[in-house]
């Protein structure tokens, strides 16, 4: 990002801060203020603050960072500010303000860069790490403890290993799949499910090589200028792919990728769709045998803060899964604490705000969501259920039908 961008950008926040009216309307679902009650821990407060620091008014200080930081980047006040004020494009300005503030996070903050620009080579170190774990006690360091205290154990494989292309006879189009780090290096089985449902609806599946983080990580911590190089980075591989559509895994790749690239100085990768937005349109085929386990069993779907908030993904996976048989029961919606850094930065608060969604949950005997993040974060303090992504609620679906039962070639590149 440019020093005149962010300057824009700067100038920008101010403005929008300045026409507050401090109506509060924006922290009725502010998670921290749920958890901590305290006008400075809420979107309102932070609004005020923020307008202060950024106009030059208030000192850097640890409080002050503390407040910018707590901020889980949820984008609940944006959607209910009625003035349209973009509170969390201004904790962004703040923090890329406050980012050498506090040496705990330069020292994590260093660590992210290092290890999310070359994906690849930080998979092989994960892997190292999960294997000498007996010999070195690698996880006393933070970020890898924080993997083993969520009881997440990385994988032998990532989802890929170079370009990949997943054809099917007679394909009606194209589609490539922006995985995401956690679903490419953590959870790549979820990758499968979306390509095997792809491909059973006949699109040829492109993985392209050269895919690294969207850029959401380093950006919490306010490092633009590193943000904007990776989403520089994934404009160049998917921009010129010639596919229908780049579906996430990931709700928050999906954000960033289509809106907030924009921000960064680049245009976005405008056909972005999250798999809830994109199989919405499809019709999937229904297979009957597992009729009778689904109305038996009490589906919650828990809507990732990014899907509801900034892609207004809400009513779209319910009417998959109400089509594939599931009766949905419907809680009060939030934010399940995990929001990347802030899960190894404010454990506490980020525990508190998932014990809500334990106790919301209660008597659902399976939660849906579609963000891999979100699943991670909730399997690990809600041990007694199953907690499913909506992709593979879709490909147990397509298993069993015609087209999923087609073989498919697979082209490594
Ligand atoms: S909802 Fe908007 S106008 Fe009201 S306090 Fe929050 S930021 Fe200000
Ligand atoms: S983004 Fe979420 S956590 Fe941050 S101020 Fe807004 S509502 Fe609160």
């Amino acid at each position: 990002m440019s020093s005149a961008g962010s300057r824009d950008a700067q100038r920008r926040s101010v403005t929008e801060l300045a026409s507050c009216v401090r109506c509060g309307s924006c922290k009725a679902h502010c998670p921290s203020y749920r958890q901590e009650g305290t006008e400075g821990m809420g979107a309102r407060g932070r609004a005020i603050l923020l307008k202060q620091f950024l106009e030059g008014s208030l000192e850097p200080s640890a409080l002050l960072d503390e407040r910018i930081f707590t901020c889980i980047l949820c984008g609940a006040c944006n959607k209910l500010c009625p003035l349209g004020i973009d509170v969390t494009g201004a904790v962004y300005e703040g923090r890329r303000r406050l980012s050498a503030f506090n040496r705990k996070r330069r020292l994590l903050g260093l660590g992210m860069r290092l290890a999310l620009k070359r994906p690849s080579l930080s998979f092989r170190v994960l892997q190292f790490i999960e294997g000498a774990n007996e010999v070195f006690p690698l996880h006393r360091i933070k970020p890898f403890g924080v993997l083993r205290q969520m009881g997440i154990t990385v994988p032998g494989f990532g989802l890929r290993d170079g370009e990949s292309l997943f054809r099917v006879p007679r394909p009606r189009g194209r589609v490539a799949v922006f995985a995401g780090c956690t679903a490419n290096f953590l959870s790549p089985h979820l990758g499968g499910a979306l390509i095997r449902s792809l491909n059973a609806l006949r699109y040829d599946v492109v993985l392209p090589k050269g895919e690294v983080c969207c850029g959401a990580p380093l950006m919490g911590l306010g490092l633009m200028d590193d943000a904007a190089e990776l989403a520089e980075r994934n404009m160049h591989v998917f921009r010129k792919l010639k596919v229908e559509a780049v579906v996430g895994l990931c709700p928050t790749c999906v954000h960033f990728i289509r809106n907030e690239y924009r921000k960064l100085g680049g245009e976005g990768i405008v056909h972005a769709l999250d798999v809830a937005q994109f199989f919405a349109g499809e019709r999937l085929p229904s297979d009957s045998d597992t009729q009778e386990r689904r109305i038996a069993s009490r589906i919650v779907y828990h809507d990732p803060c990014h899907a509801l908030n900034y892609l207004g993904v809400s009513v779209e996976p319910r009417q998959i899964l109400r089509e594939r048989g599931f009766t949905v029961s419907e809680t009060e919606r939030g934010c399940c604490g995990f929001g990347g850094s802030f899960r190894v930065l404010y454990p506490e608060l980020s525990g508190s705000i998932l014990e809500e969604r334990r106790e919301a949950y209660r008597s659902a005997d399976m939660i849906v969501t579609s963000c891999p993040n979100c699943i991670l974060q909730l399997r690990s303090g809600i041990r007694d259920k199953e907690v499913k992504h909506l992709v593979e609620i879709i490909e147990e679906g397509v298993k069993g039908s015609r087209h999923g039962r087609r073989k498919h070639d697979r082209k490594q590149g």
